[in-house]
């Protein structure tokens, strides 16, 4: 945006960082996705963040894949992020994996039971869950908690070396159990599990949990604004514990306000399921919040990023209005898309007056938004022309500026027509109307002086090419499909996807064959061809409506 903003609470700090001197003056950011999915818009704007704020202190940012749970995580889900991010137009610093940093980890763990300040437990994770206690009530010891640090080094080699089977022996940091911070009453921070890392193989059976391996990771990294969302307020005292006690680099965690965005979900783990239970067609389905199915529809980078910068920075949770993104998109397409005209239900024309067998060749500019124009190219007129079915109304109501008896309109690019006449089939149905043109009328050499109020888009039907056109509507029926009682996958809307499976376009969108390219449908909208396209066979999916119609209908209830 070009508008001057106030700062954000975390350029805030930063600058009084920067004054203060603190880290030399030196920024250095990361964002730590978890393999285990495919990035999400609300992602995005951690990217945007992160990214941004190194970008702007002149600081750098470290991509680093927090992949501690070997379950869940795979190299599909790394290359996807990779992807993504630099899609988005970010260039991280640095490629790194908290699973590099397991043997320093580990090292770590040592260092702590050397110092008293950690136990290998036997308890079962629903007794430990026990001793805890609750909020109000100090925790219980386990009765393993004063092992002696000999025999706790002891069993901690030999849980590392697979002697102990998966939930037999957890390592725990030994703080406080009368903490009212839940996190530090004795959490556990190495667990066995005894499966294939993506990574590291079968190195390893023993894993760091989140909290053990976060912080000392950005501290590895000599990471010095650490952000993350909200939910991680409650880890920072022992994010801080961990760090002071092994005396390492002093990162600092920061927190703010997750992206929530209404009419979708958006947690990797509910993505997951509309894919693998088929409500959608993969992670990058149109329909998805995913950043492969954002590009897939049709955004760009710029669209996301300008979203991004527009919701801002909060400490307090809220949900954004999804209709803001689609109004971040429309700007940028309005600006950057050329027009072109495609009719998606098709009735057929006939110029009654138009010489038979003539072909014009009529020019129609690619985008009037760009200052001094970006070209124009050439639209073959005929005939016999398709023109989109809602366009004539049989029994038009007043103001209806279209076609209908006896009712002029403009063709755009084109001449005036009137109506005079329409065919109709057994069943009722108009299949053909009849029109003529006034031959002085055309476009920029409009000698008619006959006026019209309403423009219609049009292909010529001998030289129409077809293509298939994916539209969309919102995913889910309600805003916010996880509060929802029930499973969320029941509000799933049943028609967010309607194919029409031939439309007909001029030709000027086949002669130029690039999957990607995103366009403006007259009248009808964004577009994108679809990367399924082939030149025998286009696809266009619909990026946005040209306007939010979706709060009209609201509105009108
Ligand atoms: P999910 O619940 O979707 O799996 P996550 O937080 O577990 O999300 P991570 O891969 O751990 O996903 O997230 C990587 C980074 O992105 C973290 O720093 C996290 O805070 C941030 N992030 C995730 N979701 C959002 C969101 N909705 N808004 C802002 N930042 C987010
Ligand atoms: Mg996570």
């Amino acid at each position: 945006m070009s508008e001057e903003r106030s700062l954000n609470f975390l350029e805030e700090i930063i600058e009084k960082d920067l004054a203060e001197g603190t880290h030399d003056g030196r920024v250095l950011t990361r964002f730590p996705p978890e393999p285990n999915g495919y990035l999400h818009i609300g992602h995005a704007k951690s990217i945007c963040l992160n990214f941004g704020l190194a970008k702007k202190y002149n600081g750098k940012t470290n991509l680093r894949f927090d992949d501690t749970n070997p379950v869940t995580e795979d190299t599909e889900y790394v290359e996807s992020i990779k992807e993504d991010v630099k899609w988005l137009g970010f260039n991280w610093a640095e490629e790194l994996y908290t699973s590099d940093y397991f043997d320093k980890l580990y090292e770590f763990a040592v260092t702590l039971i050397k110092k008293g300040l950690a136990y290998v437990d036997d308890s079962t994770s629903e007794e430990i869950a026990a001793q805890k206690g609750n909020p109000t009530e100090p925790g219980t010891p386990s009765p393993y908690r004063s092992r002696s640090v000999e025999e706790n080094l002891r069993l901690f080699e030999e849980m590392k070396e697979g002697k102990y089977r998966d939930g037999e022996k957890v390592l725990r940091a030994k703080i406080d159990l009368a903490s009212p911070n839940m996190h530090m009453r004795d959490p556990i921070i190495y667990r066995i599990k005894h499966a294939h890392h993506h990574r590291t193989g079968d190195k390893w059976c023993i894993y760091p949990m989140y909290d053990f391996a976060h912080g000392q990771s950005d501290s590895i990294e000599e990471i010095t604004h650490s952000i993350c969302t909200l939910e991680f307020i409650p880890h920072r005292p022992l994010y801080n514990w961990c760090i002071e006690n092994l005396e390492i680099f002093p990162s600092k965690q920061y927190e703010f306000a997750r992206l929530n965005m209404n009419y979708t979900v958006m947690s990797k783990r509910k993505l997951l399921q509309l894919v693998n239970e088929n409500y959608v067609n993969g992670w990058d389905d149109a329909r998805m919040p995913t950043i492969s199915g954002l590009r897939r529809r049709g955004y760009t980078p710029a669209s996301i990023r300008e979203f991004c910068e527009r919701i801002g920075i909060q400490k307090r949770e809220n949900i954004i209005d999804v209709s803001l993104l689609e109004f971040c998109i429309r700007e940028d397409l309005n600006k950057t898309s050329w027009r072109r005209m495609a009719v998606l239900d098709p009735i057929k024309m006939v110029i009654t007056n138009y010489p038979e067998g003539q072909v014009e060749m009529l020019e129609g500019e690619n985008n009037p938004e760009v200052e001094g124009g970006d070209g124009s190219r050439l639209l073959p007129f005929s005939k016999e022309l398709w023109i989109e079915r809602e366009d004539f109304m049989e029994n038009p109501p007043k103001k209806f500026f279209r076609l209908g008896p006896g009712l002029s309109t403009r063709l755009k690019h084109a001449y005036i027509v009137t109506c005079n006449d329409f065919v109709k089939d057994e069943s009722g149905n108009v299949t053909e109307i009849h029109c003529t043109y006034a031959p002085n009328s055309k476009s920029g050499n409009d000698t008619s002086g006959i006026m019209v109020k309403g423009t219609i888009h049009w292909v010529s039907v001998p030289h129409a090419k077809t293509a298939e056109v994916r539209l969309y509507e919102r995913l889910f029926k309600v805003e916010n499909p996880a509060s929802e009682e029930g499973d969320f996958k029941e509000y799933v809307n049943p028609d967010s996807l309607q194919v029409i499976s031939q439309a007909f376009i001029e030709p000027a969108l086949a002669d130029d064959f690039n999957p990607e390219h995103r366009f403006q449908f007259i009248r009808k909208g964004y577009f994108v061809m679809d990367k399924d396209s082939t030149p025998e066979h286009l696809v266009f999916n619909r990026t946005v409506t040209l306007k939010d119609s979706w709060a009209k209908e609201v509105k009108k209830g």
